[in-house]
């Protein structure tokens, strides 16, 4: 055959990191961090973040340390795919305040070539994996597992104590209402 008659399909090969840990372990700044790195790279990159995470700028995602990146706000993990259809790396923060649909939604992204790095909370605040990072963590490539420090003593912090008595799963909120804290350390009260 003429080897300019020859079809080649170059598809570029696209893949789920996943960055998870308890509260104030450092989950966004490591995003904010490989987000910038990507754009300097001159890629294309888009960062988004759910409804529900309403703390501090509506149109950033922002680490406790005061660092941001501009991201959007959406309500559904579908709405991704049509405001990412020109980007190459998609960040996600807060993972784990989407519905299980994320999941499909991430395999999908990934499948049609696209870098997607999902940032979120891979336990709730009784240490309880929370759904969906698990199955994130299951079907991505690479996996980074931070650890804070913990307020008490000073060790290595994999658990989000919660401060208040709510005992809603959810309660959004860092300083007033969460702490980072070790296995030891770490208590909450049964229902
Ligand atoms: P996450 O997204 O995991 O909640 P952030 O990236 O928003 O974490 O914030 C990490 C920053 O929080 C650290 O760089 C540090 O400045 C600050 N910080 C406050 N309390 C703690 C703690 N107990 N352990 C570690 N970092 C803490
Ligand atoms: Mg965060």
């Amino acid at each position: 055959m003429n080897e300019n008659l020859q079809i080649r399909t170059f598809k570029k090969i696209g893949h789920i990191e996943v960055i998870c840990g308890s509260m104030f372990s450092g989950k966004t700044e490591e995003l904010i961090r490989r987000i910038r790195r990507a754009e300097i790279a001159r890629q294309r990159v888009k960062v988004f973040k759910p409804k529900i995470d309403n703390r501090y700028k509506e149109f950033e995602i922002t680490s406790h340390n005061a660092n941001s990146y501009p991201s959007e706000i959406i309500v559904n993990a579908d709405e991704i795919y049509e405001k990412s259809v020109d980007a190459e790396v998609i960040g996600i923060d807060e993972a784990q305040f989407f519905e299980n649909n994320l999941v499909d939604v991430c395999q999908n992204l990934a499948d049609s070539g696209k870098r997607v790095i999902v940032a979120g909370l891979d336990q709730d605040y009784r240490a309880k994996p929370f759904e969906p990072m698990p199955q994130l963590l299951a079907i991505a490539e690479y996996i980074t597992k931070i650890q804070a420090v913990c307020v008490i003593c000073g060790a290595p912090a994999n658990r989000t104590h919660r401060i208040s008595e709510s005992g809603d799963r959810v309660l959004v909120g860092a300083e007033n209402h969460y702490e980072a804290r070790c296995r030891i350390h770490h208590t909450f009260k049964e229902e």
